[in-house]
Formats: C-alpha cells, sequence, structure tokens
C-alpha cells in the first residue's frame, strides 16, 4: 500500500472514530434527556397526586358534603361529609348523582344547571328509618377557562339541628304563652267581677282580691324563672364559686322548707356527710336544693319522709341526693322532667303553684357548674335526685 492509501486509511479511520464518539455522546445525551424527563415526569405526577390528596383531605376536613360532577354527569370529586349524608360508601367517583344519592331532587338540580347560569338554591328532606334529615343545597356549573361547560359543583348544608331548634324554640313560645294567659285571665275576670259590683260585697272583694294576688305572684314567679333559664341558655350567669360546706347548704335549705313540709307532714332529714365540700356558686346551690326539697315535699307522700343526702365521690367530685318516698315518677316521664314545661300531671302542678321550670333550671345550674343531674324512681317507692358537683380544691 502507498503512503497516500496508509495516510487515507488513518483519516478514514480517525473520522470514523470521532463520528462513532460523536454517535455515543449524542446517545448519551438522549437517554440522559430521556432520564430527565421521565424524572420531571414522575415528581409532576407525585406533585398532582400531592395535589390532588391535599385538596381530598381538605374536603374531607368540610362539615359541609361536597359533590362536583364532571361535563359527562359522572361524579369526579365526592366528600366524606356527602357520602355520610347520603350514605354513600367513598369513593363516589366515576357513578352519576342519581346512582351515589338516590335522591331524584338532587339529579334534577344538576339536570337544571344545563340551563342556569346563576347559583341555584334549593331544599331537601331526607327521610330514613331512624329519622328526617333537612339539606340546603346550593348548586353551581362549571366552566373551563375557554367558557365551555366543565360540569357543576353541589354544596350540602345540613339544616337538621337548627329545624330542630327552631321546633324547640316554637314549642316554648307556644308554652309560655299559655303560661301566661292563664293566671293572666283569672286576674283580668278578676278584676271584672269587682268594677261589674262584686267590691260592693266585702267578703266577694276579699276573695277575689287574693285571686288577684294569688295570681299575680305566679306570674312573677314564672317571669323570673323565664328570665333566669334565658340568662343560664345565653351564658349571662355570673357563679361567684367559692368553697360550701354541703350539709349547711342543704340544712339552710331544710330549714326555709320546714312551713311546707309541715303544711304535708313531711319528716325532713339531713344526712350530708360533714367533710362534703364543693365548688359552688352558694346563691345558685340554694336554688338548686329548693328546687328539689320543695318538689319532693309537693310530689312525695303526705306524711312522708325526705332525706338530702351528701359525699364526696372522688377526689374533684361531690354528689348531693334528694330522696322522697312519694309515689314516684313514671318510667317513661323520667328523661322528660329535666324539659322546660314538662309534668307528669299538670293539673297537680299547677295547682301547687308550679312554673313547670324548677327541674329545667336545676339541670342548667349545675351543668353551669360543670356538673350532672340524673334521677332515678321506682313507682309507689319514691324519687330520688343525684347531682355532681365539682369538688372544693383540698
Ligand atoms: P313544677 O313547677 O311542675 O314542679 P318541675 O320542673 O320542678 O316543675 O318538675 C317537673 C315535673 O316533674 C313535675 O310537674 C312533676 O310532675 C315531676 N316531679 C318533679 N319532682 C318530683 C318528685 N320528687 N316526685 C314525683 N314527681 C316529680
Amino acid at each position: 500500500m502507498s503512503l497516500l492509501g496508509i495516510l487515507l486509511l488513518v483519516i478514514l479511520l480517525a473520522a470514523s472514530a470521532v463520528l462513532w464518539w460523536q454517535h455515543g455522546q449524542l446517545k448519551l445525551l438522549r437517554t440522559r434527556h430521556a432520564k430527565e424527563l421521565a424524572a420531571q415526569r414522575t415528581q409532576r405526577e407525585a406533585e398532582l397526586a400531592a395535589q390532588a390528596e391535599r385538596t381530598a383531605a381538605l374536603f374531607d376536613r368540610m362539615v359541609e358534603g361536597i359533590i362536583v360532577v364532571g361535563p359527562n354527569g359522572r361524579i369526579r370529586i365526592a366528600n366524606r361529609a356527602a357520602g355520610t349524608l347520603f350514605d354513600f360508601p367513598p369513593p363516589a367517583s366515576e357513578r352519576t348523582v342519581l346512582e351515589a344519592t338516590r335522591h331524584h331532587e338532587v339529579a334534577a338540580l344538576v339536570a337544571r344547571l344545563e340551563r342556569e347560569p346563576e347559583v341555584l338554591n334549593h331544599e331537601l328532606r331526607l327521610e330514613s328509618l331512624a329519622e328526617t334529615r333537612y339539606l340546603q343545597v346550593n348548586a353551581l356549573a362549571l366552566r373551563a377557562t375557554d367558557g365551555t361547560r366543565d360540569g357543576a359543583i353541589l354544596v350540602f348544608h345540613d339544616l337538621t339541628r337548627l329545624r330542630q331548634l327552631e321546633a324547640v324554640r316554637q314549642e316554648f313560645v307556644a308554652n309560655v304563652s299559655h303560661e301566661l294567659r292563664t293566671p293572666l285571665s283569672l286576674i283580668k275576670s278578676a278584676a271584672e267581677t269587682l268594677i261589674d259590683g262584686g267590691k260592693n260585697d266585702p267578703a266577694v272583694t276579699a276573695r277575689f282580691l287574693e285571686i288577684i294576688d294569688k295570681h299575680a305572684s305566679r306570674l312573677t314567679l314564672l317571669i323570673d324563672d323565664l328570665l333566669l333559664l334565658a340568662r343560664l341558655d345565653s351564658g349571662r350567669i355570673e357563679l361567684h364559686l367559692q368553697a360550701v360546706s354541703l350539709r349547711a347548704a342543704a340544712q339552710e335549705a331544710l330549714d326555709d322548707a320546714a312551713l311546707i313540709a309541715r303544711a304535708r307532714q313531711v319528716t325532713l332529714e339531713n344526712r350530708v356527710a360533714v367533710d362534703a365540700v364543693a365548688n359552688a356558686d352558694p346563691e345558685r346551690l340554694r336554688q338548686v336544693l329548693a328546687n328539689l326539697i320543695d318538689n319532693g315535699i309537693k310530689y312525695g307522700r303526705e306524711g312522708g319522709h325526705l332525706v338530702v343526702g351528701g359525699r364526696g365521690l372522688d377526689r374533684a367530685r361531690v354528689e348531693l341526693t334528694v330522696r322522697d318516698d312519694g309515689p314516684g315518677i313514671p318510667a317513661e316521664a323520667k328523661a322528660r322532667v329535666f324539659e322546660r314545661f314538662y309534668r307528669v300531671d299538670k293539673a297537680r302542678s299547677r295547682e301547687q303553684g308550679g312554673t313547670g321550670l324548677g327541674l329545667a333550671i336545676v339541670k342548667n345550674v349545675v351543668q353551669a357548674h360543670g356538673g350532672d343531674v340524673r334521677v332515678e324512681s321506682t313507682t309507689g317507692a319514691g324519687t330520688e335526685f343525684f347531682i355532681t358537683l365539682p369538688a372544693a380544691k383540698a
């Protein structure tokens, strides 16, 4: 081979070596680039997944039920609250609103959004064997950035508790009106009798003035109790907490009740332990004891026996009990006696001058102290009220 041939061969070899090296480098670069892209994609996917998880966690923490529907009418997101409200297990995605909620009104609302640009408000009643729930639904059609329709979002607010409170309030107002009207009409007719000539007869005058006085006092008592309950409800009552000897407080309340006990020949007994000391407001505690002792005498047995007991339960709590040996409270009424205006025997309570608010006040005062109240009763054998209160610090 000539020198030129050898030279050409060397150049050729060198050139192909360079080419081969460049090809290798290019391949390396491509692989590296592909790897970088894959890593970026994985990171982006992880970020998106984390973001979706954060959104889902955020939705799940909301008390409102949320359902997001895609343009195909299938659920994209449904949070935990929505699942609880409509009793569907997660995940609800890919089911239609009707399949998940089994409620035609919700499906109809989603369909209406096709034509309505505004937020739609609708009230829903969910009936089940156990209860009736009331929901407020706000529904809005969603749009993509280019303005095309992109499904809808439904927000469900549970109004059940609000409705229940409203019903309680209405019943309370009706009860108050009734309780006020009874003594007022008696006062009015007594006054009319006096005006219509009754005042000319001293005996009639004395009898009707007595009626007026009795029912005016009843009204005062009722209004005092109502105002106290309103203050307890709104937390506007200030408790002047101090160490109170339960035995001394019980004795004071028993002494106050001595007159009415004598009238019904009821014997009173103080069995409170000397070392039982509560951290309580003495004035409010007096009110609680007065109500329970008064009830024990009024609804207990004529010629019966009433005992106030008390002891330390543990380092943090003391207990007070008021027991009578009267006819007792029927089992079905036990849970209700702490309700406002609930009476087992309406006529008997009114005749005794009761407002029907005594035990509601007891419960509220005790709870304001952080304590508890319950009742045990056996028909024919008597009733015992149990109160726990915080113990005074040793
Ligand atoms: P009232 O003003 O009617 O006494 P309360 O709230 O104090 O209202 O009591 C509610 C009802 O609980 C009473 O009307 C009565 O029927 C019943 N009750 C309360 N205490 C006793 C008791 N010691 N024995 C039997 N029934 C009772």
